[in-house]
């Protein structure tokens, strides 16, 4: 017998969107079919609502432990249930420790106790001179590795040369892991920080797309050399999108996110002194950020993931308005649907296109591809339920982020999460947490 049947008039499958009822047992799928079968289990209607597989969010910056003020395992994996992500990946970085070593990991773990609301994953680090360190984390489980080619905010995570990258990548790519990269590579800078500055134009100029398209060139040469798996998070720079491209069709292993700010936003929209808008690479023009749409749409961009990146309100100089002193990071993760929905909308894209981005390709970097991210028998019931015609505006009420700084503030989005299930369990519904702490642990 069936633990539970979900009945939708749009239930998003890799072959389309159809009617039909999807048959749970412990915790999976085990099918989807036209008509209910006979016996005794609940079934729950859902009407036109759509039954969407859980996103799979690839990049979270949680904090904790060490910065758990900034952003915490509890407040993240509430904000990614309320949001309809049933599994995330969390970055090595901005925690403290940043998850470079095993003791690290442990902590890391450990930290996650008794407050892991959704399944989470996490990516190791790497930083110069931890090579030793890397075969030991991966056998720990990490789903893959993340390293910076310019400063990454925080000190104790130092940027790596292409040397590092030289002792680290051939052993990446021996146990077949993806290496994730910040592609950003500076040219010659002044010290900007003495004098304030709240223009944002100021800002957009000093990381200019040259310094991405460097790094992506760097990428791609050591990615073909040493045939390691090579992930460019956050793209932001369009000029990048034809050496990708070319990258891509030589069938190198290499796969690209960008975010949803780049493709809900451009700089023409950002008032001086918003602070709130910055992060790193910055959010470039609007001709710029068409360029990117049309590359997701082709497919030259795999997925697209938050980067949600939080910090104490002090730490974003909202009062100074200061771009250079002002911590880049955008909180966003429990609105990655509807903001995403919002702007694909306006691009002429559909629910089929959302999901490929969010949970069928997403799942793939993580290695998640054979039990998430699609409905599909055998797959995991994890789901989330939701009203695309329905439009909210975002209010600090509704945030559960532990800080409610976001540029999507006052923003109104299309496309409202009604229901969060994960392995056939309804955890989240309309504004209410029905059961916390069912998240699990994923190692690779
Ligand atoms: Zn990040």
């Amino acid at each position: 017998m069936f633990d539970l049947a979900i009945k939708s008039d749009r239930i998003i499958t890799p072959s389309g969107i159809r009617k039909g009822i999807v048959l749970v047992k412990e915790g999976r799928i085990v099918d989807i079919v036209n008509e209910i079968p006979a016996g005794d289990f609940p079934v729950t209607d859902i009407g036109k609502k759509v039954l969407m597989p859980g996103i799979i969010d690839p990049h979270v910056h949680i904090n904790e432990p060490g910065h758990t003020d900034w952003e915490g395992f509890d407040t993240a994996t509430r904000s990614a249930i309320a949001g309809g992500i049933t599994s995330l990946v969390d970055m090595p970085l901005n925690s403290l420790p940043v998850t470079t070593t095993i003791k690290a990991f442990d902590e890391k773990i450990g930290s996650t106790r008794a407050q892991l609301h959704t399944n989470c994953g996490f990516w190791g680090g790497v930083i110069p001179g931890n090579e030793k360190d890397i075969e030991p984390l991966i056998e720990k489980g990490v789903l893959g590795f993340k390293a910076f080619l310019v400063h990454s905010g925080i000190d104790e995570f130092p940027n790596v040369t292409e040397d590092d990258l030289r002792h680290s990548m051939p052993l990446i790519a021996k146990h077949d892991l993806p290496l994730l990269v910040h592609c950003e590579l500076s040219g010659p800078t002044h010290d900007s920080r003495l004098t304030p500055h709240v223009s944002y134009q100021y800002y957009l100029d000093s990381r200019p797309k040259e310094w991405e398209d460097k790094a992506i060139s760097l990428m791609i040469r050591l990615c073909e050399e040493f045939n390691c798996r090579t992930h460019i998070v956050h793209l932001s720079s369009a000029h990048s999108i034809e050496q990708i491209t070319k990258a891509k069709q030589r069938g190198l292993p290499i796969t690209v996110e960008t975010c949803q700010h780049y493709l809900y936003f451009s700089a023409e929209q950002i008032e001086d002194g918003q602070t709130q808008f910055k992060c790193a690479p910055p959010i470039r023009g609007k001709e710029n950020n068409e360029l990117l749409w049309r590359a997701l749409k082709d497919g030259i961009i795999d997925y697209v993931a938050t980067d949600h990146s939080p910090a104490p309100p002090a730490m974003k100089e909202l009062d100074s308005g200061d771009f250079m002193k002002a911590w880049g990071g955008i909180s966003s993760i429990q609105f990655a649907l509807p903001v995403l929905w919002t702007a694909a909308k306006k691009h002429g894209c559909e629910l089929a296109d959302i999901t490929r981005w969010l949970c069928e390709n997403s799942s793939v970097v993580p290695g998640l591809e054979e039990s998430k991210g699609k409905i599909a028998k055998g797959y995991d019931a994890d789901f989330v339920v939701w009203d695309p015609e329905k439009n909210f505006t975002v209010i600090k009420d509704m945030i559960h982020h532990r800080h409610k700084i976001t540029p999507y503030l006052g923003e109104q989005l299309y496309g409202s999460v009604m229901q969060t299930y994960l392995a056939g369990e309804k955890i989240y519904d309309e504004g209410k947490f029905l059961h916390l702490n069912r998240g699990k642990i994923i190692l690779a």
